[in-house]
């Protein structure tokens, strides 16, 4: 993170309480929006933070380091049942297929499924261990070159082999819009990623898409507005305010 960011558990209270007033303001539903506090920056330590702000759904985006963060807490709070903060661990990064037996056994939600052979190797190990995962699939609405995800037509032709596996649950879409400050673009990107998932509920679903995870720092505002019902902030989260 490049510019002025503390760890300090009074700022990250107000920036998410910040957080929490504009998801009134701009969502049409914001009794359905979770936020999801970006960790990746830090190291247990921003967990830790985030946690004594009073807030428990976190994201990370590498399978060492989530499972190593997890494993931090699972072993401070074992003798403090009582104080168990039930951490909601969110995995947003590119998962690769040795990365996941890190995170098969306690992820709550994988946001970034953008690749079929990925989600039957992680169908297989969740059904060794007897656990039905939620996963979001990410398509690359923005369509730049450097960004994961699926391209739209790609994930409409295996979505009939994601129907297959049992031990993974699709709930929604997931995407990064462009890195601009241009509302229009931005609102394009969103508008049609809640399209999408109104095709898909409607051909293969049977509406059980429930969620949209799409809102970062820059744009999460545009991204209410158009529907989103998880938001990933990090940075504005950790910034003082200029
Ligand atoms: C880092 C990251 C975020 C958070 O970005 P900020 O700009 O720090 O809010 C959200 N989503 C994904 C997939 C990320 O990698």
């Amino acid at each position: 993170m490049s510019s002025d960011y503390q760890l300090d558990t009074e700022l990250i209270k107000e920036n998410i309480q910040k957080v929490k007033e504009d998801i009134q303001k701009y969502s049409p539903y914001p009794e359905k929006v979770k936020l999801v506090v970006v960790t990746k920056y830090f190291d247990y330590n921003g967990v830790e933070r985030v946690l004594e702000a009073g807030h428990n759904i976190v994201g990370e985006n590498k399978g060492q380091v989530i499972r190593d963060k997890e494993s931090y807490f699972n072993e401070k709070f074992q003798n403090f049942p009582d104080e168990k903060k039930d951490i909601q661990w969110h995995f947003i990064g590119n998962l690769q297929k040795n990365k996941i037996k890190y995170i098969v056994k306690f992820v709550d939600l994988i946001h970034s499924i953008n690749r079929l052979s990925v989600a039957q190797e992680l169908d297989k190990k969740a059904q060794e261990i007897g656990r039905v995962i939620d996963i979001l699939l990410e398509i690359n609405i923005a369509g730049e070159e450097s960004k994961e995800g699926y391209k739209l037509e790609e994930l409409m032709l295996e979505i009939p082999e994601y129907l297959k596996l049992k031990n993974l649950k699709v709930i929604g879409l997931m995407t990064m819009a462009q890195n601009t400050e241009n509302e229009e673009v931005l609102k394009n990107t969103f508008s049609k990623l809640r399209e999408t998932k109104e095709i898909l509920n409607e051909r293969y679903f049977n509406n059980s898409l429930t969620e949209l995870s799409m809102g970062m720092s820059g744009d999460y505002k545009v991204a209410l507005a158009e529907g989103a019902t998880i938001i990933r902030v990090g940075t504005k989260i950790f910034e003082k305010e200029n």
